[in-house]
C-alpha cells in the first residue's frame, strides 16, 4: 500500500485527515512518530496557500524519502481586501487575540463577507507536485458565538446557514468547509 505521511507535528490535524482519508489504498502516516522529524522545522515564506503547503510537504518528503501531505490555510475577508489570507495565524498569539483583531477590524463596517481557504500539497520525494484548493464562503458575525472548533470559527457564519462553524460543530464543518472542500478533491488524487 502507498505510503504518504503527513507533514506537521500537529496530531489533531493528522487524526482528522485519516478520518477522512478511511477506505483508501494508502497508508496515512504521521510526521511526529518519525525519530528525525525534529530537527525539520519549515518556515511558512511563501506568497500564497499553495507554496506555503509545498514548502512544509518538501521538506518533509525530502527528509524521510516518502510522498508527503501538508496544508495551509486562512481566513480572506472582503472589507479587509482579502487580509488577514496567508497570515492568518499571525494576528495574534492566541485564538482570542485573533478573533479580537478581526472584531476590531470590522467594527462599523457593513460588508461582512468572508471566505476560508485550504489548499493541499503532495510531493513526492523525486519533487513531483500537485496542489488542490478549497473554499468556503460565508460572513463574520459582530460578537463571537458556540464553543466547538478553533481559530475564527465562532464568528464564521458559512452561507446557506444561521449558525457559526463553532454551533454548527465538527459534524457539519467536516462536510461544507473549505478542508473539507480541499480533502474531496486530493482523495479523488489518491483513489
Ligand atoms: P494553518 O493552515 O494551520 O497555518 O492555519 C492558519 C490559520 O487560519 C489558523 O491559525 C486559524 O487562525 C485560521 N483557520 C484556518 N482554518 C480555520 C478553520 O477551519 N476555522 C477557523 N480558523 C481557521
Amino acid at each position: 500500500m502507498r505510503q504518504i505521511v503527513f507533514a506537521s507535528t500537529n496530531r489533531g490535524k493528522y487524526k482528522e485527515f485519516k478520518k477522512s482519508f478511511a477506505g483508501l489504498p494508502v497508508e496515512f502516516l504521521f510526521a511526529g512518530d518519525f525519530e528525525n522529524q525534529k530537527k525539520i522545522e519549515v518556515e511558512e515564506t511563501g506568497s500564497s496557500y499553495e507554496e506555503n503547503a509545498i514548502l512544509k510537504a518538501k521538506a518533509y518528503a525530502e527528509s524521510l524519502g516518502l510522498t508527503a501531505l501538508a496544508d495551509d490555510s486562512g481566513l480572506e475577508v472582503a472589507a479587509l481586501d482579502g487580509k488577514p489570507g496567508i497570515y492568518s495565524a499571525r494576528m495574534g498569539n492566541t485564538d482570542q487575540e485573533r478573533l479580537s483583531w478581526l472584531l476590531t477590524s470590522l467594527d462599523g463596517q457593513e460588508n461582512r463577507a468572508a471566505q476560508f481557504m485550504c489548499a493541499i500539497a503532495l510531493v513526492e520525494p523525486n519533487g513531483v507536485t500537485q496542489t488542490v484548493r478549497g473554499t468556503c464562503q460565508g460572513k463574520i458575525i459582530a460578537a463571537p458565538q458556540g464553543e466547538s472548533g478553533f481559530g475564527y470559527d465562532p464568528v464564521f457564519v458559512p452561507n446557506g446557514y444561521d449558525k457559526t462553524f463553532a454551533e454548527l460543530g465538527i459534524d457539519v464543518k467536516d462536510k461544507i468547509s473549505h478542508r473539507a472542500n480541499a480533502i474531496k478533491k486530493i482523495k479523488e488524487i489518491l483513489k
